[in-house]
């Protein structure tokens, strides 16, 4: 059973019994009321009857007949002695008469109401003995009572309204029922809809669309849009890292492929050579074979050191990219890059190297890791050696705002400004750089982690043909602990 048709039949039961409970109340409480009134009506007038009880008969007063004919009540007196009945006008007129109890009857019974039935015609009759003043023996019978027809079909018609306006009012109120309660589970079917459209789909961009208030449905909505804005964001994180980890893979076994044919190229070449002995050669005598051979070695070895150093980069990113990081302790800048500086001499360059004043790094302390800022630094500066066939590379720093900035700059072939906001994916090299020079296209992928396991941020500034200048900003720790 749906939701909706359980709420309605709840709401009409709950409305069918109060409209019973109502129902009777009402019924009973104007039953109650108006025989309790013609009750009253009928005693009171009752009380008012002055009796003429003399030898002959029992008789109600000229003065109090008359008004009893006027307030519509059947009056009808009995002596038992001479069994003479006396009625009310209009009772005689009617032709109706109450029944009478027998002497032994009347002797037992008290005062009472009784309702009695007389010609189809129904009646509330109160009768009450007669007895002689003096000896208090049974004189008569008094007999004061009402046509009760016109409060009965009042009570009927009472009745049927009760009826009829209650099954009127449960029919209405259970089909409006029904209606608002489908009005209101509507927004709940769509729910359902656009959660089977995603399960059946992959469209996590379906939104539920309600303008109504901000009620229960409405909340349920809204989570219900926040949480499908969330997942699709996960979805979409997730399709971007799927993506770019294929990339990867494609790109690196590419990157792979390279030295590997290089490496078959030349074993090929020196297995070939070998397998003939060297006297039987006519093409070529032992110097040249062995220059031949002793080239191969050599690119071999180069290919196979570069292919060590793909391979050394793609696990710095592998690691990097399992969300592994390392500790950060304060680190004293001023050793640190005075050893950078130091040991860039001994780099494989064409370019002169020139280092600025270090002093002002005394005392400044960066949240770090000093090999790894190390590592940083000197992929900027091979790359800016790479890169600079002649001129000059130069590394200073500057303090700005509580942050320190490692400025490496050179005056090589420099780059395209769109080539920019690439050169820190993996595996990008800029067009000029390929075929020109060596290189993965992994080093400022890793420099770049590196800085942003620091907090710190990498400005770049370069043209094309006139060199390149990146600053690398780490914020400083003030504060240098005490040792
Ligand atoms: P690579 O191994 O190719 O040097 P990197 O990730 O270190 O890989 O650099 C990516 C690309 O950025 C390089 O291929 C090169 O085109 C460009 N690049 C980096 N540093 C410089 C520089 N100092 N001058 C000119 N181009 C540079």
């Amino acid at each position: 059973m749906s939701i909706r048709l359980r709420l309605t039949a709840w709401y009409t039961g709950i409305l069918f019994v109060t409209l019973l409970i109502f129902s009777s109340a009402v019924y009973g409480f104007v039953h109650l009321y108006t025989y309790e009134e013609l009750k009253q009506r009928i005693e009171q007038q009752a009380d008012k009857i002055g009796f003429t009880q003399g030898a002959v008969e029992v008789l109600p007063n000229r003065s109090s007949a008359i008004s009893l004919e006027e307030a519509d009540l059947y009056v009808q007196t009995y002596t038992f002695y001479n069994g003479k009945l006396w009625q009310s006008q209009n009772m005689a007129f009617s032709g109706i008469q109450f029944d009478v109890p027998s002497v032994e009857k009347a002797l037992n019974s008290k005062q009472a109401f009784k309702r009695v039935t007389v010609n189809g015609n129904s009646f509330l009759v109160f009768e009450n003995r007669v007895v002689e003043t003096n000896s208090g023996k049974l004189f008569g019978w008094i007999q004061v009572g009402a046509n009760t027809r016109t409060i009965e079909q009042t009570l009927d018609r009472l009745q049927s309204i009760l009826i009829m306006g209650s099954a009127a009012t449960l029919v209405i109120a259970s089909t409006l029922g029904l209606f608002l309660a489908r009005k209101s589970m509507k927004p709940i079917g769509k729910v359902t809809e656009a959660a089977e459209q995603i399960q059946k789909g992959t469209d996590l961009s379906v939104r539920i669309e309600y303008d109504g208030p901000q009620d229960e449905i409405g909340q349920l909505i809204g989570t219900f849009n926040g949480m499908l804005e969330r997942t699709e964001g996960f979805y979409k994180e997730l399709e971007d890292a799927y993506a770019a980890q294929r990339r990867f893979v494609s790109d690196a076994s590419h990157e792979l492929r390279t030295p590997l044919t290089t490496i078959r190229g030349n074993v090929d070449l020196l297995q070939k050579m070998w397998e003939v002995a060297p006297g039987e050669r006519a093409d070529m005598d032992e110097a040249t074979i062995k220059q031949i051979s002793f080239e191969a070695v050599g690119d071999i070895s180069d290919e196979a050191k570069r292919m060590s150093r793909l391979v050394n980069d793609m696990l710095s990113l592998a690691r990097a990219d399992t969300g592994q990081t390392f500790e950060l302790d304060p680190v004293p800048l001023q050793p640190l890059v005075e050893e950078v500086a130091r040991r860039a001499h001994f780099l494989e360059k064409t370019a002169e190297w020139h280092v600025g004043e270090l002093s002002v790094l005394n005392g400044v302390y960066v949240e770090g890791n000093k090999d790894y800022l190390q590592q940083m630094l000197f992929i900027f500066i091979e790359n800016a050696f790479k890169y600079t066939p002649e001129g000059e590379v130069s590394l200073d720093v500057v303090l700005y705002k509580g942050q320190v900035g490692l400025r490496i700059a050179d005056t090589g072939i420099g780059m395209d400004k769109d080539e920019v906001p690439f050169i820190f994916e993996r595996f990008y090299r800029a067009d000029q750089s390929r075929g020109i020079t060596s290189g993965t296209g992994l080093g400022l992928s890793i420099a770049k982690w590196i800085i942003d396991e620091h907090k710190g941020s990498v400005e770049v500034v370069t043209r094309r043909g006139e060199g390149s200048t990146f600053i690398v900003w780490l914020p400083v720790v003030f504060a240098p602990p005490l040792e």
